[in-house]
């Protein structure tokens, strides 16, 4: 172990900040924070939301972001979308249009269905509509899927370390543009723990407000370095294809006649996890139950469609190759 004040701490975060940066696809700094990615998503609100916030509610993940919100006491409306959607540009600016919503909330790639949103233009829709910042969670998003945080002109983005960084849980990442500091600096009640203007103050020293979780960022330091070494643009291009993999399987399977689709509509499609209906007459647990029988870890769906659906999870360190085993497998429970 080493301390968390002094020389050798400074030079691990110090050392992890550009490729952090890189994976974000930002200068600004990147917040370290000992805690799931939930602490993040708190902070979100309670810095960078004034007095008003619309949640754009697809899943589990986005509903919980609209739970956050009304809990710090912030008055919140939801716009929802069936289950697999994602939202358009479109029906943001029209949500937007004679409110006086100050933020928004999004999730990237919500986990729960496998649905994708279009962050550049939502934050185009955003802005348009006056000030009104647009605040993403990524969670399953961020070394995964592609998100470009300055040039979208995203104004905070938050993950955690046990999606697509493949790190054990515990750590969570965020970076925040300087109209959220700004906002947050003129809140009186955005806590202590969650406190943008500390991370940003410490960070600048390659410090962390409290203690951190130092024995986790040994692993960080070896997995920013290893995402370094496959390249962002590589790593981007090979969840691309783990999913485009798994969306022609599912055809492949429908078309002999297994009863699956994917949840979420083409255009719409996460890179890193695929929710799939099953068949009439099967549940996602059984399914579930069944490929733990041949050590494979898939989900059943979440929230209240659980048993309608499975999730894979292509993300992370997987690989093409280990896909197709676990497609394969999979294929026989369907048809067994
Ligand atoms: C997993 C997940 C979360 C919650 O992360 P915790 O680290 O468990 O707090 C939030 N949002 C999304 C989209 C997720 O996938």
């Amino acid at each position: 172990m080493i301390g968390h004040r002094g020389k050798d701490i400074e030079g691990l975060i110090a050392a992890v900040q550009p490729g952090l940066q890189a994976i974000f696809r930002t200068q600004r700094p990147v917040y370290l924070s000992t805690s799931s990615a939930t602490g993040l998503m708190e902070a979100a609100v309670r810095n960078g939301a004034r007095k008003r916030v619309l949640s754009l509610v697809n899943g589990a993940f986005s509903d919980r972001f609209y739970r956050i919100s009304l809990a710090c006491g912030i008055e919140t409306d939801k716009l929802e979308v069936p289950l697999g959607n994602g939202f358009s540009a479109d029906q943001l600016s029209s949500a937007l249009k004679g409110k006086d919503y100050d933020a928004v909330t999004v999730v990237h790639s919500e986990t729960a269905t496998g649905a994708l949103n279009p962050l550049e233009q939502l934050a185009k829709a955003a802005h348009a509509a006056g000030d009104v910042v647009l605040l993403v969670d990524s969670v399953s998003g961020v070394a995964g899927a592609r998100i470009e945080t300055d040039g979208w002109g995203l104004d905070y983005v938050l993950t955690g370390a046990q999606k697509a960084f493949a790190l054990p849980p515990g750590l969570a990442f965020c970076a925040a543009s300087e109209n959220v500091l700004e906002r947050a600096k003129q809140k009186k009640d955005r806590g202590i723990y969650f406190d943008l203007i500390e991370f940003d103050k410490y960070i600048r020293k390659n410090q962390t407000p409290n203690t951190p979780a130092v024995s986790l960022m040994f692993a960080l330091q070896v997995q920013v370095e290893h995402i370094m070494a496959e390249g962002i643009e590589a790593r981007w291009a090979r969840h691309d294809e783990m999913a485009q993999r798994t969306w022609r399987w599912v055809d492949e399977l429908r078309e002999r006649g297994v009863g699956i689709s994917v949840l979420a509509p083409e255009g719409y499609r996460s890179p890193t996890v695929t929710c799939i209906r099953v068949p009439e007459g099967q549940t996602g647990s059984a399914i579930n139950s069944a490929m733990k029988a041949k050590g494979f870890v898939i989900a059943p769906g979440y929230g209240s469609e659980k048993d309608m659906m499975i999730r894979i999870g292509h993300m992370g360190e997987h690989t093409l190759d280990e896909l197709e085993v676990l497609l394969e497998a999979l294929g026989e429970v369907l048809t067994a």
